[in-house]
């Protein structure tokens, strides 16, 4: 317990140096509006999962393509594939169809 009314929280940095561009372009090619993607977490805001878990499918995807990949499969798994990120993308993205392939990526299917 902590007597100063904060607590110090993990860093939830994405370190880029650790990206590994053939995956993010092999994503890029089989879901190609995800290249249209620009990072506004409108997906994340309105996601269902995420109001009753810690799944974040901004982050999710993000860091995918910059290959960090730990606990990226079981937070997948929250996902119900019920669309409602998609109805709320400025950008038309194809998260459905994004979070099915990365699940294969990361043989969950
Ligand atoms: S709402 Fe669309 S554009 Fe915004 S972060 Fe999500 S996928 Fe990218
Ligand atoms: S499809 Fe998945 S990521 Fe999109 S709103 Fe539904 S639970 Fe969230």
């Amino acid at each position: 317990m902590n007597k100063f009314g904060f607590q110090i929280s993990r860093p939830r940095s994405i370190n880029m140096d650790l990206s590994d561009d053939g995956r993010r372009e092999q994503l890029l090619e089989e879901v190609p509006s995800y290249r249209l993607c620009i990072g506004c977490g409108g997906c994340t805001a309105t996601c269902s999962a995420g109001q009753f878990t810690n799944f974040n499918i901004r982050r999710s995807h993000t860091a995918l393509a910059c290959n960090q990949t730990e606990g990226l499969a079981a937070q997948l798994d929250s996902c119900m594939l019920c669309g409602k990120c998609m109805l709320v993308c400025p950008r038309g993205v194809n998260l459905r169809g994004l979070i099915i392939r990365m699940r294969q990526m990361l043989g969950r299917v």
